[in-house]
């Protein structure tokens, strides 16, 4: 069976002498890997597209669960990304969550539109990188099924002056309730436990990013310290509710 459709590389393997595996994220089958015989040759009319970050318009040949290419036609490879070291490791962590979330999605269409609109943030725009992964990490783990509540205290039903993000619930608990909460007991029922604090500004920030229009997912603004603190709650939701961690991020972590 053939198939014509729209995909992103998230990943490449070398196989044999001169064949790849690409990993590819696509709306209509999820993330699928593609057989590509001869892509690591030279004379391969397949070597641009057949490439980590490029978004192609690929025709593949199904027999079972295998895919093989027929033709793939380059749309975007973000080729701008190789500019910057550090958006380039940013862009690598973003494909390796890719990998770790797509194998069941339910809308593979909506990981794949915030795959490409991060990564043409990251390419095309100078727009800060802390918004970029924060926005892409929370909104990524939305698309999971791990949207917060960020509407008021999940204890009182109240807003206050101290609030804080209960990430394993994924909920707001204000500082008045936080007090009520005895951390012991609830280390003794396994749960693991973690309050961060989030300002009115970091607050905004995180609503923001889960109603916002893809198309304008990264366009809001912080001031440093907000921000700062923004890129921590992010990082800890995400790497919480993901329960691992990823080689991609200790690496660009460590470029900081
Ligand atoms: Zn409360």
């Amino acid at each position: 069976m053939t198939h014509t459709l729209h995909g992103l590389v998230i990943r490449e393997t070398a196989v044999k002498e001169q064949d790849k595996f690409l990993t590819v994220l696509t709306a209509e089958l999820g993330k699928i890997s593609v057989y590509c015989h001869g892509a690591r040759s030279v004379k391969s009319r397949h070597i641009a597209a057949a490439q980590l970050f490029c978004y192609n318009e690929f025709v593949i040949t199904s027999r079972g669960d295998t895919y093989t290419l027929k033709e793939a036609v380059l749309q975007d490879n973000f080729y701008a990304l190789r500019n910057s070291f550090e958006r380039l490791a940013l862009a690598q962590y973003v494909v390796e969550v890719l990998g770790e979330m797509t194998s069941e999605c339910e809308d593979c269409g909506a990981l794949l539109r915030l795959a490409l609109n991060t990564l043409y943030a990251l390419s095309y725009t100078d727009k800060p990188e802390a918004i970029i992964k924060a926005a892409f990490e929370l909104r990524a783990i939305s698309e999971e099924g791990f949207m917060p509540d960020l509407g008021v205290c999940a204890g009182c039903g109240e807003m206050a002056e101290v609030m804080y993000l209960d990430v394993m619930n994924g909920h707001l608990i204000c500082g008045g309730c936080a007090e009520e909460v005895d951390p012991a007991a609830m280390a003794a029922r396994g749960t693991n436990f973690i309050l961060l604090n989030v300002g009115p500004d970091v607050l905004e920030g995180m609503r923001y990013v889960l109603r916002a229009p893809l198309g304008r997912l990264f366009s809001f603004s912080m001031n440093e310290h907000d921000l700062a603190d923004f890129t921590v709650v992010c990082e800890r939701y995400f790497v919480n509710h993901m329960e691992r961690s990823f080689k991609t991020l200790e690496f660009y972590n460590s470029l900081r």
